[in-house]
């Protein structure tokens, strides 16, 4: 099947939309603007048209996948916008990341975490990252159990070189507002613990399905593709 990857004018069109969307969202929610960033997912979309997000002021990208980033990279105009990875990351991959983006949302396990820091110890740098928990449980999913986190905050706080930031989730289809309430109780329970290291600062979530509910539940950065950009084709 096709996908229907938006023209620019749509994409500026769409951006408008969210952003009295979003507007509504605050009201609704009490919240001010300065607390949610708004991330464009590339995957998929050719370097130009990301770029015409950039344009309108969109500050902040979400990769899914290292090679695809790594060809589309120089093509995106990174003056004003900063690049977070957030897809499945192999550990032998962490290197291309070390450089080229500002957080790793997609932490997924202790051992991906040990090689993050391992290849930032190597260039004296910190990472910024959050761990991401499989709210659901999923099976399909990855991420760390909602029942083992806690008990995996003190061996990850010991890693120096990166500087853990919160939690990023993507909930069971269908169901994000359990998800997103249980997520929330969980980021206040660790960030009441007040562990070295352990700043929960940002909470990553809310697509395109479900961005106004992530935003009632606390959420810093909601991630949208398919209301950015239109619907993905993956043929290419
Ligand atoms: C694709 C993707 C998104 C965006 O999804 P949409 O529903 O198209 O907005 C957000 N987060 C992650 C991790 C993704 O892979």
């Amino acid at each position: 099947m096709m996908g229907n990857q938006c023209s620019p004018e749509e994409i500026r069109e769409n951006i408008k939309r969210i952003r009295s969307r979003l507007g509504e969202a605050f009201i609704k929610s009490g919240r001010s603007p300065q607390e949610v960033r708004v991330m464009a997912v590339t995957k998929t979309v050719p370097a130009e048209l990301v770029n015409v997000a950039i344009q309108e002021g969109i500050d902040l990208l979400g990769e899914n996948r290292v090679q695809e980033f790594q060809s589309k990279r120089e093509s995106y105009d990174l003056r004003k916008a900063e690049v977070h990875f957030i897809g499945h990351l192999q550990t032998n991959k962490v290197k291309y990341l070390a450089d080229t983006v500002t957080m790793i949302e997609s932490v997924s396990s202790y051992k991906l975490a040990e090689e993050i820091d391992r290849i930032m110890g190597k260039k004296q740098k910190k990472m910024p990252v959050l761990l991401e928990v499989n709210i659901g449980n999923e099976e399909s999913k990855s991420g760390f159990e909602p029942n083992n986190l806690v008990e995996n905050l003190e061996k990850l706080s010991k890693l120096s070189n990166i500087s853990i930031k919160g939690l990023m989730c993507i909930p069971p289809k269908g169901e994000s507002e359990k998800f997103f309430y249980n997520i929330q109780k969980l980021f206040v329970d660790i960030k009441g613990k007040k562990l070295d290291n352990i700043d929960m600062s940002v909470l990553s979530m809310g697509m395109s399905a479900d961005f106004e509910q992530a935003i009632q539940y606390g959420s810093n950065i909601v991630r949208l593709g398919t209301v950015l950009f239109g619907h993905r084709n993956y043929q290419n």
